[in-house]
């Protein structure tokens, strides 16, 4: 059965699939993707006094600080979109933003997207994205039918600044410390439900139907 409101978490290494598989979801499912590292790049090219102060840690590849992304994610969950739900890509990412986020909000399942390293620092390596609309497209798995060109709307495609390898390394590290944790965070409210890829070039789809048998279930 189909919760009627879901609000739904997405955990999962840099590069494990969290934004592309939401973004498939979303039609299907009829609730937001939100994506706090969309919202932080969207500032970042506005050149927000928010995106500039983020900038400095995303560069780094370090986690911004939790209060900069609680009051992001707190705005864009008051808009009416987020109403029958939501998908949340990239937040939680601490234990303290997961605490901060339960006084906002019930969450109904944490999906974990297991996938080993090497294949996290391949399929970084192999992302870009439309510079204008934010799609997301991998070399390897879902390529843009013109190269270097948005299906969508046609923008310029472009990898992402923090996906260089040294920046993955570090990102790879900071989700072992930071947000690893949360796994069992989540497993101790007995609402995490993990699925595995342990294949670089399997098709997105294979998540999205993996997630889709888990609503089912609940
Ligand atoms: P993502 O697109 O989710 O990989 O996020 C890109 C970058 O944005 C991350 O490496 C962090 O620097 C920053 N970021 C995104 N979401 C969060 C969050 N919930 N907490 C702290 N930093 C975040």
């Amino acid at each position: 059965m189909v919760l009627s409101v879901m609000n739904i978490v997405f955990l999962g290494p840099p590069g494990s699939g969290k934004g592309t598989t939401a973004s498939l979801l979303e039609p299907k499912l009829g609730i937001p993707h939100i994506s706090t590292g969309e919202l932080l790049r969207d500032n970042i090219s506005r050149k927000t006094a928010l995106g500039m102060e983020a900038e400095k840690y995303i560069s780094k590849g370090d986690l911004v600080p939790d209060e900069m992304i609680l009051d992001i994610i707190k705005e864009r969950l008051k808009e009416d979109d987020c109403k029958k739900g939501f998908m949340l890509d990239g937040v939680p990412r601490t234990v303290p933003q997961a605490e901060a986020l339960e006084n906002m909000i019930d969450i109904d399942i944490v999906i974990d997207i297991e996938v080993p390293d090497d294949i996290v620092i391949k399929r970084n390596s192999a992302r870009e994205s439309c510079t204008e609309c934010g799609k997301i497209y991998n070399k390897r798995t879902m390529r843009p039918e013109k190269e270097g060109v948005c299906d969508v709307c046609g923008g310029r495609l472009e990898g992402r600044a923090d996906d260089r390898p040294d920046v993955i390394k570090e990102r790879l590290s900071v989700y072992r410390e930071k947000t690893a944790p949360l796994i069992e965070y989540y497993e101790n409210k007995g609402i995490l439900k993990r699925i595995e890829c342990n294949d670089i070039d399997e098709p997105p789809e294979i998540a999205v139907e993996k997630v889709i048998d888990i609503i089912e279930d609940e």
